[in-house]
């Protein structure tokens, strides 16, 4: 079977990778230069989009920031999943939140900017302090601004402005403004819905996130009191959406109660765990559902943690000694912050992952690896 992933980042060579046993043959839509390309080794093809798509028996993406032609041509194939509405309800901040106030789904208080006026009512009817978003193009925190303090406005909105005049007729730029919660912990839920509507959900997973990046995921921990209201959550969302593929929902936890972050309608970093962690992966997972096969395993297989390689040229090779690690590197030119590889790390029960954890920072610096410091030390508390 082919399979068409727009995007050819490494979510697209992760999803690849888990194809391959499958009998699954991938290409990858490389958006940026507008070709088809081989998701491992980045070889160009000839062919074009268009030919893709007629050869391909099922396409899906990698990520939201898709050109709307591109989307509209894999629509009109009917063998896009999950399909155009739920790639630009992810890629919009106001489509994602209409949807969660259409299906009752609770998310941080927010107002949509357009003009001056909106902030500072904002401002009134929220309070301080904000997370103030661009509604399309952002990633990784990048598009955020934090307003704590009313001098702030004036320079806030000069740059929230230039992003809004910045948008065009056919793409129109808006920004929203949401209450900074103050969150006592981050989690995320990953799950799989096939083409019957057959739901597949790992168990929830606690993220840390460093200057607006994930840094560090881990899944194993007792999470029984929030997991009803998680999986709620993703039933009436993946279900408006007649939703199938992978799709993730980040939320925040203040004490006890779910809030919804964001919701990314595709594989997600929070979900890389599950590589290691269970017996059929999202990337996996994901790959099933969009080829029309039965669902995997999600149950939880080992208590693993996942911790993002920012901004490295490698990942050190002495850390290859701690057991059931497994380092996963994504091919990419280094750059500052950019997300480079990440390594599972797996244990039988939190204590020894803890021990595991503490290992690697002999190895890794706390300031290339602020989320695993802190995970070996808050684990080693407990
Ligand atoms: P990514 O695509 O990597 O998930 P993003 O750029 O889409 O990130 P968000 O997930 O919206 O951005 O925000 C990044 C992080 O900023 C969140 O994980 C959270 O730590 C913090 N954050 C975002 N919104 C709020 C909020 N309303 N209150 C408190 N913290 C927030
Ligand atoms: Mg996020």
């Amino acid at each position: 079977m082919n399979i068409l992933i727009l995007g050819a980042g490494q979510l697209a060579r992760m999803m690849s990778l888990a194809g391959a046993p499958l009998n699954l043959n991938v290409i990858a839509f490389d958006v940026g230069s507008n070709s088809i390309v081989h998701p491992l080794t980045g070889e160009i093809y000839t062919q074009t989009l268009e030919q893709a798509i007629e050869n391909a028996d099922a396409i899906t993406a990698e990520f939201e920031h898709i050109p709307d032609d591109v989307l509209t041509l894999c629509s009109q194939s009917n063998k896009f999943y999950p399909g155009k509405a739920a790639i630009k309800t992810g890629g919009d901040r106001a489509l994602e939140k209409a949807l969660l106030d259409k299906t009752h789904v609770k998310c941080a208080p927010y107002q949509l900017i357009t003009e001056k006026s909106h902030l500072l009512s904002a401002i009134n009817e929220l309070g301080k302090p904000l997370v103030i978003k661009t509604c399309q193009a952002g990633y990784d925190g990048k598009g955020q601004w934090r307003l704590t303090d009313e001098n702030q406005i004036d320079t806030i909105w000069s740059q929230m402005d230039a992003f809004i005049q910045s948008g065009t007729e056919l793409q129109p730029h808006t920004i929203i403004a949401e209450k900074m919660i103050p969150f006592d912990r981050e989690v995320s839920i990953i799950g799989a819905r096939d083409k019957h509507g057959n739901i597949a959900l790992y168990p929830l997973t606690e993220n840390e996130h460093t200057n607006g990046v994930l840094t560090l995921s881990i899944a194993g921990k007792e999470m029984s009191a929030l997991t009803q209201q998680a999986n709620d959550a993703f039933i009436k969302i993946a279900e408006e959406l007649d939703y199938v593929g992978v799709l993730a929902i980040e939320f925040f936890d203040i004490s006890g109660t779910l809030l919804v972050n964001e919701i990314a309608p595709r594989v997600h970093n929070s979900g890389h765990w599950t590589q290691q962690g269970c017996h059929c992966s999202q990337f996996e997972n994901h790959m099933r559902a969009i080829a029309g096969l039965p669902l995997g395993n999600t149950e939880l297989k080992h208590i693993t943690a996942m911790i993002n390689v920012l901004g490295q040229a490698a990942i050190p090779t002495a850390i290859l000694h701690v057991s059931d690690l497994t380092s996963h590197w994504y091919g990419k030119t280094v750059k500052p912050g950019r997300k480079m590889g990440h390594i599972n790390v797996s244990a039988n029960t939190l204590n020894e992952l803890a021990e595991k954890l503490s290992l690697l920072t002999e190895d890794l610096t706390q300031e290339s690896y602020p989320g695993l410091f802190k995970a070996a030390s808050e684990l080693l508390i407990k």
